[in-house]
């Protein structure tokens, strides 16, 4: 292996060197309730890791024993996701249910013992009876019932005779334990429901902390690897399997953390939340972090494995940077796939001084890149460029083409604009352009001197491509729900224009669009006549310069844009805006930069202000939501107007409306140009800052998640986020959050 050893592997080589461990038995246990996500693969490339290294085997084990969320179409989704990430299991897929007859009859065994007893104390009282954590818990008088009457009423559980809740088995443990969870714990319960496996045979199901340890030991398993929430449940392991006399060759459990990313949801009820509402195309969206969705965007198997890897296995749960992963996917593809251009907002150019036609061989590959391979790219008078690569108007340091500057056509020629060509509306629709004949790429003998290369294609030989850009998912970092979406995670250009080789040829199925990012073809809606590419990622991200250490951008000065891999820096004028900003104007030094570089920006901004005196509101709004509209249009053609956008900024700053409705609010603006107090008003959207009313939708919300006010109180004080989360949402993010997280953290306590 020679690298760095976990903690992991220093217990199974521990266990392996003092014989306890004959063989290094792992297991990759699911409930087939939801598609796998990147968490997943993190546990995936631990237990399947784990037991390849040491020559032991790995058994997938569908968790199966809740019968009324799993599905079998999640079970292939998690074989899939498995063969995909390159591990293969041994023997056949296991399943929970396949043990329940074991299982059973391991019940009975601990009944006879005295070691279970059915409970018939309603669910609410169960909990009260438990205790806290500086209480002990009060055992029921049930648990005085003798062993004949437990197995008669547990045999007559399993019958169906009862409803469900009616009865429940418990474990005869400590009802003044330390740790709660060993305070008689549940071991089986009443459901009446079709299992998608075992159908009606079953009225019970065994609770988890039953199931696993037995299934685990059934199987043979050394090594029972699971994250960190089950540490507490370690205790209730143990004892099921020393009680039952299943001793040596146990299994052990040991925890490690959870993998978390930041701007993303990774829990599969919350995606499921996301498939069945309708806010991803179903669970294989290029945008979600399900392995599913990673595969169709574009993607390896190798680059999630060498995330999982960078990311560690650690004892304490941390959040890591999604730039992390996104770092990995560079890295993997950026010395494997060809290099081709494609044009996704075209701007024509008419070279006027060009005549017929011709191909140049070009080579896939950058020289860095060890792999042969090349194409004949068409050329002629009728070429499109991107249309940001040409400004009539430029910024200095602006490097590409304008009407003073020329610009090399990578791998081809220089060329010079002669003529700017606008529609009546004052758009530019065409360029008219000359080349330098002497200029062509590999024999320049023009003396022409350019600062920079940009892309394109033959406006005639180019093939018509659908594109997919996909953005964040979330706008914000750690997101509770529906309510943070980002509703612009995903772009659709329905008329890019790529070179002809990539689908004539088809070098690959990934490609690096030059100066664009990485693409793969669809792997469901691409057809030759209509092909479709994913963007898996750009070209450079936060990430890199991280590793790198280039970018030394001090906090309080005007941060530099990079164009071309060139850092630009600020005109005068734009950096006296910059200063009046982050001075006068106390704006931070991200926001005041976003402004002073664009004029539009920073005009409308001026005009708005001038309405009301509210900059830092202000600016928020107009860097993000505004700035967001005028990369598409100019502020002529806005639907709202300045004065509006400082009605929207009033209504925020007196509290009629939070933040998160405020995004709602101005949504509709863009849609319908309607005043901002109308839609509140209109939707009813006015924000409920009332005690009163927040008060009796947490206790709500707390009477709804008993076990989460348990657990709090119990000392996982993060759980005070999922009940904020929840408050807010089911008043659909209209209540006011510091009202809420202030009577959350008052009514918990
Ligand atoms: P979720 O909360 O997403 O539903 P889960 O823990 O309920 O996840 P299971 O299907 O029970 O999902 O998990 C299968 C295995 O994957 C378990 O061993 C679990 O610990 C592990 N696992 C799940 N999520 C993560 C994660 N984010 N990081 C690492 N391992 C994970
Ligand atoms: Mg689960």
């Amino acid at each position: 292996m020679g690298k760095r050893k976990d903690f992991l592997r220093t217990i199974v080589e521990e266990d392996i060197k003092s014989g306890e461990c004959k063989e290094v038995v792992t297991r990759f246990p699911p409930e087939p309730n939801g598609f796998p996500h990147i968490g997943h693969a993190k546990s995936i490339a631990i237990n399947f890791g784990i037991a390849r290294d040491y020559n032991g085997h790995c058994n997938l084990r569908m968790d199966d024993t809740n019968p009324t969320k799993e599905d079998t179409k999640y079970v292939e989704a998690l074989k899939d996701a498995v063969e995909w990430l390159g591990f293969t299991w041994k023997n056949d897929v296991c399943f929970t249910s396949d043990y329940f007859p074991k299982i059973y009859d391991y019940a009975i065994e601990l009944i006879k013992m005295g070691k279970a007893y059915v409970d018939s104390l309603p669910e609410d009282e169960i909990r009260e009876y438990r205790g806290t954590v500086t209480e002990a818990g009060k055992r029921s008088k049930y648990a005085a019932r003798s062993v004949e009457e437990n197995l008669d009423l547990f045999e007559r559980m399993k019958n169906g005779e009862f409803k469900d809740g009616e009865h429940i088995l418990r474990a005869k443990i400590d009802m003044s334990a330390a740790n709660m969870k060993m305070r008689d714990p549940l071991m089986y319960r009443i459901r009446h429901a079709e299992h998608f496996r075992t159908g009606n045979e079953w009225a019970v199901y065994p609770m988890y902390d039953f199931a696993h340890c037995l299934s685990d030991y059934i199987e043979g398993v050394s090594h029972s690897i699971c994250t960190l929430e089950f540490e507490n449940n370690r205790d209730i392991y143990n004892w099921v399997l020393e009680t039952l006399g299943l001793t040596p060759e146990r299994p052990y459990q040991h925890e490690f953390a959870r993998l978390g990313i930041n701007y993303t949801v990774m829990s599969k009820r919350k995606l499921l939340e996301l498939v069945e509402g309708g806010q991803v195309d179903g669970w294989d969206d290029p945008r979600l972090p399900t392995i599913a969705g990673y595969k169709r965007r574009g993607y390896t198997p190798e680059s999630i494995l060498a995330f999982c890897d960078s990311v560690g296995i650690a004892k304490a749960n941390s959040m890591v940077d999604v730039s992390q992963l996104e770092f990995c996917i560079r890295d993997d593809l950026n010395p494997k796939v060809p290099r081709v251009m494609c044009v996704l907002d075209p701007l024509k150019i008419t070279l006027v001084n060009y005549e017929g036609n011709e191909e140049i061989e070009t080579s896939y590959y950058p020289h860095d890149v060890p792999k042969e391979g090349s194409r004949k790219l068409p050329f002629s008078s009728e070429i499109y460029i991107e249309r940001d690569d040409f400004m009539q108007n430029p910024p200095k340091d602006y490097f590409r083409l304008t009407p003073e500057q020329s610009v090399r056509l990578k791998g081809a020629y220089i060329i010079t604009c002669k003529e700017v060509i606008k529609d009546a509306s004052g758009n530019v629709i065409e360029i008219k352009a000359e080349y330098s004949k002497e200029s062509k790429s590999g024999s320049d003998t023009s003396g022409i001197k350019v600062k920079s290369a940009i892309h394109w294609v033959d406006a005639n030989a180019a093939i018509k491509v659908e594109v997919r850009l996909y953005d964040r998912l979330f706008s914000v970092e750690i997101p509770e729900g529906v309510a943070d979406l980002n509703a612009n995670s995903l772009t659709v250009i329905k008329d890019a224009y790529i070179e002809p080789a990539v689908i004539n040829e088809k070098p690959d199925e990934r490609f690096q669009f030059e100066r664009q990012g990485y693409f793969y073809a669809d792997p469901i809606d691409y057809t030759d006549a209509k092909p479709v590419f994913n963007k898996i990622v750009g070209l450079k991200g936060s990430w890199d310069k991280k590793k790198t250490k280039t970018e030394t951008v001090p906090k309080t000065r005007a941060k530099k844009e990079q164009v071309d891999g060139e850092v630009v820096a600020m005109s005068d004028a734009q950096t006296a805006l910059f200063t009046k900003y982050t001075q006068e104007l106390k704006l931070n030094s991200e926001v005041a930069n976003t402004l002073a570089r664009d004029s539009q920006l920073s005009a409308f901004y001026e005009e708005a202000l001038s309405e009301i005196n509210s900059p830092v509101s202000l600016a928020n709004i107009v860097t993000n939501e505004v700035a967001r509209e005028l990369k598409q249009m100019q502020i002529s053609e806005l639907k709202f107007s300045t004065s509006q956008i400082s009605q929207l900024v009033k209504i925020i700053d007196d509290g009629t409306i939070s933040n998160k409705i405020a995004k709602q609010v101005f949504e509709e603006m863009v849609k319908s140009g309607e005043n901002p107090n109308k839609i509140v008003e209109d939707k009813g959207l006015i924000q409920i800052s009332d005690p009163v009313i927040i008060s009796a939708i947490i206790d709500e919300v707390m009477a709804k998640n008993p076990d989460n006010v348990e657990k709090f109180k119990a000392g996982n004080i993060k759980l005070l986020g999922f009940f904020v989360g929840q408050v807010l949402k089911s008043t659909g993010g209209k209540a006011n959050p510091q009202v809420v997280n202030q009577l959350v953290a008052q009514k918990l306590k």
